[in-house]
């Protein structure tokens, strides 16, 4: 990539382009209308890459990019409005206030599970925020790179967004080291956040990291079984499992195991047909590495149900495996996969331990019809973020901020907080020259009772 082209993102930030409101709606709207003039190339592409579904396609990527937009432009007016705030006795008569200032050029990297919501939803925060921004797509949803290149060049001139595309341990490191960013928003895993995270360092450049981890779904006997099935089910196998959302294992209570494993399969078998091949709404693992890694996980325990695959195709169905010994590959690795470990306790530390081992989820799901219980357990497992009688959903509300902690990542994201994370808050204190005291000034002497 020729440096020059990030020096002309530069130069138009420096000029104060983006700073407008109306530069801001502008992009928005840009944005939304090449959404949809490419929806169908973005079904095509999403389907080639990871066989999702066009309803899934539409819910998970293309209408949650235009909702959070909707959202965006509704309030954008009112967040860039300096935000007053109290100032103390000692600075009367002055007033104080925050200014949302844009950050520069920021950097967006993306995964490869939702290759288009993972990319544009952080843009619409840098660009509502008046930022120019550099985005880099997964090289491993290739077809996905290729829509959102055609996308951001009908939308937006290479000075105000430019699309970097190619394998990532080659691009980053080379484009981080030649050019400094003014932030960088990365989204994938642990192990690839430090390294991003480290070159961000040398720089001292301020990062957002939204990385992966174990998320465990605690089931308390007096939970609803079959809802907590229906939603454990619906959210886990959606994309074979590729979310960093998804239930990684399950926790549940050994008096309600049986009849909750029922309605587990039951679940399974009313949303998908067994052949995962020939199911419209399921899809691929998106490729052999992935693929081999989830089958060894598949020798780690026994199969209550699913466990068939057809290599060629990369299908696996959707699968539930009793007797994981702890130090289990798949009890430390983050599944990434439509694998679910059904693991049992009796008392409440028994869970908490097994939560510590990976310590710090991106989220933590608990099913009980209990608020004192769902509370505790709330209180008691530190993770990003999480729901009470459902999973994942708690990323679909704009007014939550959506990010981990720990080992799943820092700061965070949507509506608002993705406004927030890509602006500088700037204290001003203002204060008016009618009134200044000869207290404020030399000689102090025998002054402190005053002040
Ligand atoms: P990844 O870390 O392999 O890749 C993400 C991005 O980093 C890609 O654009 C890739 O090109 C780039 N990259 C890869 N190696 C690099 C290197 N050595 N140096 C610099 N850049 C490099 O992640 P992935 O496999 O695409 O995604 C899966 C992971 O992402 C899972 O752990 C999942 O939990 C996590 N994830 C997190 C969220 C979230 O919102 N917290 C969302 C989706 C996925």
């Amino acid at each position: 990539m020729n440096d020059s082209l990030l020096h002309a993102l530069r130069q138009n930030f420096q000029q104060g382009n983006s700073r407008s409101y109306a530069w801001r709606r502008q992009q928005l709207l840009n944005l939304k209308a090449a959404l949809y003039r490419h929806e169908e190339a973005i079904y095509a592409a999403l389907s080639a890459d990871l066989k999702k579904s066009k309803e899934e396609a539409w819910i998970t990527e293309i209408g949650f990019v235009l909702s959070e937009i909707s959202y965006v432009l509704r309030h954008l007016k009112s967040w860039m409005q300096p935000q007053n705030v109290g100032t103390n006795l000692l600075n009367f008569p002055s007033k104080s206030y925050l200014l949302s200032e844009p950050l520069g050029v920021v950097l967006i990297i993306g995964p490869w599970n939702y290759p288009l919501q993972l990319v544009l939803a952080p843009l619409v925060g840098a660009l509502a925020a008046g930022n120019c921004a550099v985005v880099k797509p997964s090289e491993l949803a290739p077809a996905t790179s290729a829509v959102l290149r055609q996308i951001t060049a009908s939308a937006f001139k290479e000075n105000e967004v430019l699309l970097v595309e190619g394998e990532g341990a080659a691009v980053i490191p080379r484009m981080m080291e030649a050019f400094r960013f003014d932030h960088v928003f990365y989204t994938g895993s642990t192990q690839v956040g430090t390294i991003i995270y480290q070159l961000a360092a040398k720089q001292l450049v301020p990062v957002t990291l939204e990385l992966g981890g174990k998320s465990p779904t605690v089931i308390e006997p007096d939970a609803n079984l079959e809802v907590a099935a229906r939603r454990i089910a619906v959210t886990k196998f959606s994309n074979a499992g590729q979310m960093c959302v998804a239930p990684d294992y399950l926790l549940v209570h050994q008096s309600v195991r049986e009849p909750f494993v029922q309605h587990l399969k039951k679940a399974i078998d009313d949303f998908y047909v067994s052949e995962a091949v020939r199911d419209y709404h399921y899809g691929k693992v998106v490729n052999q590495r992935q693929f081999d890694r989830l089958l060894q996980y598949l020798q780690e325990g026994t199969v209550l149900y699913g466990g068939s695959y057809d290599a060629p195709t990369l299908h696996l169905s959707p699968t539930l495996l009793a007797d994981v010994r702890p130090e289990a590959k798949v009890m430390q690795e983050e599944i990434f996969g439509p694998l679910l470990p059904v693991l049992t306790w009796s008392k409440e530390q028994e869970a908490l331990d097994i939560i510590a081992r990976n310590n710090n989820p991106l989220a933590f799901y608990v099913f009980t019809e209990n608020d004192k219980k769902a509370n505790w357990w709330m209180e008691q497992v530190p993770a990003g973020g999480g729901c009470i009688n459902n999973v994942s959903f708690h990323l679909t509300n704009h007014n939550l901020p959506f990010g981990g902690r720990g080992n799943s990542g820092m700061g965070a994201y949507h509506g608002k907080y993705s406004f927030d994370t890509f602006s500088h808050k700037k204290g001003v204190l203002k204060t008016p020259t009618w009134f200044d005291p000869a207290f404020k000034y030399p000689p102090f002497k025998g002054k402190l009772n005053i002040l």
